[in-house]
């Protein structure tokens, strides 16, 4: 069984008892997508230890960056709008270092949500600070309804990794209020929402191995939707194809 790097976000407790108590934390849903897909999860800390890191991830055969904050625009030479939410520098200092380690090691890497704009925001790209403040992003990407609800449609391209789970349309969740503004070089898009935002990504680089993202949530939906489970699935199957060293 391949293991499978996710990463985690902080969190810092504010109940008087536990006030300032702080830690590392991941979605029981990621874990679970993941061990359906037929690999072993393994969570990784929120920590900016390099030979520690390296060393773990010289175990993993895959990296999934996953859901959360808003990522510092610093990294896009960008100032901090007025409508950014929680940015964890910590965490994104971890997390740009897994996604280089990876890069080293040639494992693939599947990004949802925060996930892929910290993909792309790795790789030299950038993104809208807040999807609200931008009138032709017309479509709410910030659902309120509860997470296993689908509730805007994608345009899928032909012959992409997307294209072969979910065929040339789905529907999805969605809980962002970003989303990739420059594409990053090496990147293409595979899917948009009707309002134009990018949805999904991958690799240009068909030798090498592959990085994709999606903008949705697959992992709140993997129980109840078979495709979003097969999404998982495809992506071990890359990992178990191109991880091994
Ligand atoms: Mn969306």
């Amino acid at each position: 069984m391949i293991h499978l790097g996710l990463t985690c976000s902080t969190y810092t407790l504010k109940e008087k008892r536990w006030e300032g108590l702080s830690g590392s934390r991941i979605n029981q849903t990621y874990l679970q997508s993941v061990l359906m897909a037929g690999a072993a999860p393994v969570p990784l800390p929120v920590i900016a230890d390099t030979s520690a890191l390296s060393s773990i991830i010289n175990s993993c055969e895959g990296l999934l960056l996953t859901g959360g904050g808003d990522i510092s625009p610093i990294y896009y030479g960008e100032e901090y709008s007025p409508d950014l939410r929680s940015v964890s520098d910590a965490r994104d200092i971890c997390e740009l270092l897994l996604f280089r380690l990876a890069m080293e090691r040639k494992i693939p890497v599947f990004g949802i949500c925060r996930g892929m704009q910290l993909i792309n925001v790795a790789l030299g790209g950038s993104l809208y600070q807040h999807l609200g403040s931008v009138p032709e992003f017309n479509i709410q990407h910030d659902q309120q309804e509860e997470r296993r609800t689908t509730t805007h449609g994608i345009a899928i391209e032909t012959g992409s990794i997307m294209e072969r789970v979910f065929g040339s349309q789905a529907q999805v969740n969605s809980f962002h209020h970003q989303a990739i503004k420059d594409l990053a070089p090496g990147l293409k898009v595979t899917a948009r929402s009707p309002d134009g935002v990018i949805e999904a990504v991958e690799s240009i680089d068909q030798s090498g191995p592959v990085i994709m993202g999606v903008q949705w949530h697959p992992e709140e939906l993997s129980a109840s939707e078979p495709k979003a489970a097969a999404l998982f699935k495809l992506f071990v199957e890359l990992c178990e194809e191109g991880g091994r060293s």
